[in-house]
């Protein structure tokens, strides 16, 4: 299924192409929160492919600052000391890295090459995906407080 997506990257329909097939069942899958009735994970649907990229507008946003006369620190992209007047872009972690390190690994993917802190991507299956990861998350923790208050 990787081969699938890395042939056919979000491609527009051209006039006279069939809608494809496999597309709506991941969206229904992904929309009806079918995950895991099916017993699918994201990779199953998605292969190898790695997470999208960071949404453009998430891009946008980033903080930007110069680095400051005998500012320590390094930048875990290149792993180059920070040297005067250099920009860096500051993730929503707190994590800032050189802007021209970063800016192309977040054109890749969504996480933060320090702590893997995950931003939202413009991949609508992606992020219909990860919001139900967390709810789900958010159910399993709420029924451990829920066994705790009640067995404790
Ligand atoms: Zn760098
Ligand atoms: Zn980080």
């Amino acid at each position: 299924m990787s081969s699938y997506f890395s042939e056919h990257d979000c491609e527009p329909l051209a006039s006279g192409q069939t809608p494809d097939h496999f597309l709506h069942f991941a969206r229904l899958i992904a929309t009806g929160g079918y995950w895991e009735l099916v017993g699918l994970q994201y990779s199953d649907l998605f292969g190898e492919k790695p997470p999208p990229p960071t949404s453009k507008a998430v891009i946008e946003s980033l903080k930007t600052s110069y680095i400051k006369e005998g500012e320590k620190g390094q930048c875990a992209v290149c792993l180059k000391a920070y040297e005067a007047a250099e920009e860096c872009k500051h993730l929503p972690c707190t994590h800032y890295f050189h802007s021209s390190c970063v800016l192309p690994w977040l054109n890749k993917t969504n996480s933060c090459p320090m702590c893997r802190y995950e931003m939202k991507t413009d991949d609508t299956v992606y992020e219909e995906y990860r919001q139900r990861q967390k709810s789900e998350a958010g159910r399993k923790a709420q029924l451990s407080v829920l066994h705790e208050s009640m067995f404790s």
